[in-house]
């Protein structure tokens, strides 16, 4: 399996900076074999850096968000088939953005969930604690709530295109990364529940670390035979440290 190296942007870069980025990382990546490279730019950036792309297969898109419907009156939303035009093949759903500060549902994640995989998208569904939660011993128990409440009705033939990000709340676009002990503990966690959810297939299921990844800490978190590729914030938001971050977790 190839490592999953993976970059939201979030709501950085115009379509004009979303570009420049997409060409820089294009000639730093020429050798890159070992990594599926996937970027998540903004709706408006999709298609600048899908035409950037040019057929170059080296990186793969994705989009940050969709909504669940086909088509119809959904003022302000973007469909799944809107999101194929410009070549996105890949989703994030569960972000702890779209869950703390849109409060997206656990009901609407499902939602999500089950309607990229039954559109043949790959979903990267994150989970993962806050602060508080893990204060209070949570972390078992939010892990089990948000994958069961996503999973539980996923249907067999779409799991080979479900991906799980751990991605501790108090480690995004904090600094704080999550220890090496930290993330063996919570993967381990994620494999054993989605095995109780999905009883089989679950073992091929690729679990990435997510969680102020930087080129400083990729090497010791991806040398975790627990972790299967990285989320990655800020630090994919220049191609020099984004690339480096790559290479790294290739070598
Ligand atoms: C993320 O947005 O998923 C993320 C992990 O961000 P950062 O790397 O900045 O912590």
């Amino acid at each position: 399996m190839k490592t999953i190296i993976a970059a939201n942007w979030k709501m950085n870069k115009t379509p004009l900076e979303a570009q420049t980025t997409t060409q820089e990382l294009l000639k730093l990546l020429q050798s890159n074999k070992n990594s599926e490279i996937i970027i998540f730019p903004s709706f408006l950036s999709l298609q600048n850096v899908y035409s950037t792309l040019k057929g170059n297969t080296t990186i793969k898109l994705g989009a940050q968000n969709f909504y669940p419907e086909n088509a119809g009156a959904f003022t302000g939303e973007v469909s799944i088939d809107m999101l194929k035009e410009t070549n996105c093949s890949w989703v994030l759903t569960g972000h702890s953005e779209r869950r703390h500060i849109f409060k997206e549902s656990l009901e609407l994640i499902e939602k999500k969930t089950l309607f990229a995989l039954e559109q043949n998208m790959s979903v990267i569904l994150c989970v993962g604690e806050t602060s508080e939660e893990r204060a209070k011993l949570k972390l078992e128990e939010t892990i089990k709530q948000q994958l069961l409440s996503a999973l539980k009705n996923a249907k067999s033939n779409t799991l080979s295109k479900v991906y799980i990000a751990y991605e501790p709340v108090w480690a995004i676009g904090t600094g704080n990364t999550a220890s090496t002990n930290d993330i063996i503990e919570a993967h381990s966690l994620i494999k054993k529940h989605l095995s109780l959810i999905l009883e089989k297939n679950s073992n091929q299921i690729p679990i990435l670390y997510g969680g102020s990844v930087t080129e400083k800490n990729i090497k010791e978190i991806i040398s975790l035979e627990e972790v299967d590729g990285v989320l990655v914030g800020g630090a994919s938001l220049q191609a020099k440290s984004f690339s480096s971050i790559i290479f790294q977790a290739n070598a």
